[in-house]
């Protein structure tokens, strides 16, 4: 039986009916809270006057609306209150994790990139990037730069109560270099077309970790 969803202007093609499974909790929140300081303050364009907590808020309330729409899925927006490990911790209990980021670099590099934990990212995790990176990439026409490992703060909250189940997946995505961009209204739009990819990405991930039972 098939069902079909608008996600983010786009026709999308549900497999599986509601009523024949579980619904997945799924956690978004915006790297670099209300109240960061410090080193957790993220990145920042003065060309163009954006911090990246303003992209990152608007990227992860994109794909929470438009996962309202997925009848399998039951999503979750989160506000960093503190730090980027106590966001990590504060997943605990959901199926999927993901803390919403933009980068900059050398002003030049350009792509998506995924990020699990080093020592505890798990193959779940990875596909779960994987399937967001790929939607992102084509989405805004930007390279696929892959899925990587490091020990980020929300990472390692969200593995501290990550229990390593075959559905629980957690990860962080970084959107876009938005030191490479300089035009505010491009910007804003890459990051919501982002924000709708990844919601794709996200239903693609649930469906494929319905069909390994
Ligand atoms: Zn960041």
């Amino acid at each position: 039986m098939e069902n079909f969803l608008t996600i983010g202007g786009k026709r999308y093609r549900q497999t599986i009916t509601p009523v024949e499974r579980n619904k997945r909790k799924v956690f978004i929140s915006a790297g670099h809270g209300p109240n960061a300081s410090g080193e957790e303050w993220g990145a920042y364009n003065p060309g163009v006057k954006i911090s990246e907590y303003t992209l990152n808020l608007l990227g992860a309330h994109t794909t929470v609306d438009d996962l309202k729409e997925a009848p399998n899925l039951i999503p979750t927006f989160y506000d960093d209150p503190n730090t980027l490990w106590g966001t990590g911790k504060a997943s605990q209990g959901h199926d999927i994790a993901i803390e919403v980021h933009h980068n900059a670099a050398n002003g030049v590099a350009q792509g998506v990139e995924g990020w699990s934990h080093k020592t505890h990212g798990d193959p779940m995790d990875i596909k779960l990037l994987e399937f967001i990176c790929a939607e992102i990439s084509h989405e805004i026409g930007i390279p696929n730069r892959g899925v990587k490992q490091a020990n980020f703060g929300f990472l390692s909250g969200a593995e501290a109560v990550e229990h390593h189940k075959d559905t629980n997946a957690s990860g962080l995505i970084e959107f876009y270099f938005m030191d490479a961009e300089n035009d505010r209204a491009k910007m804003l739009d890459m990051t919501k077309r982002a924000g709708h990819a990844m919601a794709r990405g996200i239903i693609k991930f649930d469906e494929y970790m319905e069909k390994q039972k």
